[in-house]
């Protein structure tokens, strides 16, 4: 081979590795033999959390015509005992909102306010996301779809160990594709490391599109963490995000 022809393949090998790791951050693992119908059947799942989170890739969902309802999703769930968690919450918190929403929210998982009231984001953080949602983005929160990586308070508020958020990982995949939300808004590390399938640094993450089983996926801060940092950078980087997520939500076509 001359060194032109050589140099030319190198360039080539190093695109063609560029290129497939750009899909395997968008959690494209497969290509379909046929285009999947609008909306349906995302072309792959992303790999789960990272660090104490799970890593394992979530199935594929099947045709639309398998698409479960939120009820349905709910009653598999159960009264759950597949997890520690069971053991200290008060009641299982499943989700608030819209069944069709065109933007879905996940947070960690429920606090102490969530967990006596059985609602997602009630508490104090929620209160401050629940004004995001309503003064910032200008629509009800019962417009959107709310719920969190694991539905059971873990104790103390830690964030949820990685066979916790594996045994609740089936019922957000469900509720997700009960929902078929336009764009997911990942609140904080733990959500956000989970659907991308890796550790991500929350600030390093935020403020940029990824996608989970083919749909829009913008990772912000958790309100939580702004409260903690109430910094006027803080509260605009946010507000950029949820505002990037309402703006492609709406978009004729935001894949
Ligand atoms: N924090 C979360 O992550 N989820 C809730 O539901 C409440 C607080």
């Amino acid at each position: 081979m001359d060194g032109a022809l050589a140099a030319e393949t190198r360039a080539l090998l190093a695109s063609a590795r560029a290129w497939l790791s750009e899909l395997v951050e968008e959690g494209v693992d497969a290509f379909p033999r046929t285009p999947p119908p609008a909306r349906a059947a995302p072309p792959a799942a992303e790999a789960g959390g990272a660090g104490q989170l799970d890593l394992t890739v979530a199935p594929d969902p099947g045709p639309a015509t398998l698409r479960p309802t939120l009820a349905q999703v709910r009653e598999q769930l159960g009264e759950c005992t597949r997890c520690r968690l069971c053991e200290g919450r008060t009641q299982i918190v499943f989700g608030d909102g819209d069944p069709r929403a065109a933007l879905m929210f996940i947070g960690e998982g429920p606090g102490e306010t969530e967990d006596l009231r059985g609602l997602p984001f009630v508490g104090r953080a929620g209160e401050l996301l629940t004004q995001m949602i309503e003064k910032g983005l200008g629509i009800p929160r019962r417009d959107v779809y709310i719920c969190n990586i694991v539905k059971c308070r873990p104790p103390k508020n830690r964030t949820p160990l990685s066979d916790e958020v594996a045994s609740c990982r089936p019922f957000l995949d469900g509720q997700i594709d009960a929902v078929q939300p336009r764009v997911i808004v990942a609140l904080g590390k733990p959500a956000a490391s989970l659907l991308l399938g890796r550790d991500v640094a929350i600030t390093r993450a935020r403020g940029t599109w990824h996608s989970y089983r083919g749909i829009p996926l913008m990772p912000t801060f958790h309100p939580a963490f702004v409260l903690r940092q109430y910094t006027a950078e803080n509260r605009r980087l946010v507000w950029d995000d949820l505002k990037a997520a309402l703006e492609r939500s709406r978009r004729t076509d935001p894949t």
